[in-house]
């Protein structure tokens, strides 16, 4: 590693223990054991404080470094920037901020104005306080309810947590804020485990279901649905057949403006710019973070169409009809900047055409890998987002244990392969090993993190 010395590695390790406080983690294990510090990464591979060489296969951990790791080009676009303008918040513009604004809007038809701000959670709250004031100023206080699903999430704040589907996630850490109503996810492997669930259809039934608790609640009263494309840490969850349509028509039908989480599907994860343009919806409201500018940068936007905009235009009745909101940080043009390069590479090194290519290989792979291990009850994907869900028996599908799942990855880890598993927590649905890589990865990447998983499995389950 350049620069670093022996001494200095340890101070770092030494630092890390006594005051970093890691996220999702308990910390026992590091009063022993080191925490684990990436110290390099370039292009799909990372390296950690003993040099050891990872193949990362989930885009820095949690879906975000698209465009993989040491792109020069965007680090000199930041630094230019920074150096002739790093910040202005408020009221102002900046030239990247524009100049994004429009490269983003050109990739979404149907949409036309991006607010910034720097956080998957921040984006989905300020597109909550926009259905909250929408309701206020033109349904007379009525549909203030927002409807998300179970198995999504939307963040880590209190309001995206009070529409959050992970219970696991949200234990103690209650109440939450009213009006947030749960509706039943779409996941056609578990639909066994949802009453009355056909077995035919069983998309247009399950966006049925979310017709149902409309009805139960009052049309009325409900502002918005918000809705994962893919759903992520819920258990790479892609949706059935029919039910994108469905569920258009059914926001239309009430009246129900359609919030579009792209935090982790957004910018090419799975082969299209934004999720939910595999399906043919036309959103309302769309929000993105992660792989705006692929970590380079802390960036996240909440874009909307011109219909939502045009409902917070000057009124002369009333002097508080605007987004009395800010994002001190939406005023920092490194996002900006870095977003405008992200966006170059994955046009001009086609990323989105190798998702969908090295996508459909990790399906191939993933689905040869469960021909031979009968542990893998199901394999999901859409792009290169991609998930193998674990179980004790293919007949029941009781899901695997967690701490089995848990020593696939740190088997796969071992190997020099990060992997992931969705959000292990109690009660263990998250049983599905989770694959996300950077989207520049090559057929032999695919295959090393395929192989990898494989020799785990067989070890695991020996
Ligand atoms: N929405 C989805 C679908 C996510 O997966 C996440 C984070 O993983 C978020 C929102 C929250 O984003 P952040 O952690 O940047 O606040």
């Amino acid at each position: 590693m350049d620069g670093m010395t022996a001494n200095d590695i340890t101070h770092v390790v030494d630092a890390d223990r006594a005051h970093v406080w890691h996220h999702l983690i308990q910390h026992k294990p590091f009063e022993t054991g080191e925490p684990r510090i990436i110290v390099e990464g370039k292009g799909m591979r990372v390296w950690d404080q003993h040099g050891k060489e990872h193949l990362d296969a989930v885009a820095g951990g949690v879906w975000t470094v698209n465009v993989g790791y040491g792109r020069e080009s965007i680090a000199n676009a930041v630094r230019d920037q920074i150096l002739k303008m790093n910040f202005f918040g408020g009221t102002v513009g900046t030239i990247p901020g524009a100049l994004f604004a429009e490269k983003l809007i050109a990739k979404m038809p149907g949409m036309t104005r991006v607010y910034y701000c720097n956080s998957g959670s921040e984006a989905n709250e300020k597109a909550f306080k926009m259905v909250r004031q929408i309701a206020h100023k033109r349904y007379g206080g009525k549909k203030t309810k927002i409807l998300y699903r179970d198995r999504d999430y939307h963040g880590s704040t209190l309001a995206t947590m009070s529409a959050g589907g992970q219970d696991e996630r949200n234990a103690q850490y209650g109440p939450f804020a009213p009006d947030f109503i749960r509706v039943p996810h779409c996941m056609e492997y578990r639909k066994h485990e949802q009453d009355g669930a056909p077995d035919q259809n069983y998309g247009e039934w399950a966006a049925g279901q979310i017709e149902e608790v409309i009805l139960r609640e009052g049309p009325d009263t409900v502002g918005a649905l918000c809705l994962e494309p893919v759903t992520a840490g819920g258990g790479v969850i892609t949706p059935p057949e029919g039910y994108w349509e469905r569920v258009q028509e059914i926001c239309e039908k009430y009246d129900i403006l359609l919030h579009i989480d792209e935090v982790v599907c957004g910018m090419g994860r799975t082969g299209v710019w934004f999720g939910y343009q595999n399906y043919g919806v036309k959103p309302d409201i769309v929000t993105m973070a992660k792989g705006v500018a692929s970590g380079y940068a802390a960036i996240s936007c909440c874009v909307t169409s011109e219909k939502v905009f045009e409902l917070f235009k000057d009124d002369a009745s009333d002097p508080m009809n605007y987004f009395r909101d800010i994002s001190t940080f939406g005023g920092c043009t490194a996002g900006p900047a870095a977003a405008l390069e992200n966006m170059r590479i994955l046009e001009d090194e086609d990323l989105l055409g190798n998702t969908l290519t090295m996508g459909a290989r990790m399906v191939d792979n993933l689905q040869a890998l469960a021909e031979k291990h009968r542990v893998i009850g199901d394999v999901r994907g859409k792009g290169l987002f991609c998930g193998a869900e674990l179980v004790t028996d293919r007949d029941t599908k009781e899901p695997m244990h967690e701490k089995m799942v848990q020593a696939v990855v740190a088997d796969c880890m071992q190997q020099g392969v990060i992997i992931g598993a969705t959000n292990r927590s109690i009660p263990s649905k998250n049983n599905t090993l989770c694959f996300s890589p950077p989207l520049i990865a090559t057929a032999d990447d695919i295959d090393e993190i395929t192989n990898a998983v494989d020799g785990a499995l067989g070890r695991v389950f020996a």
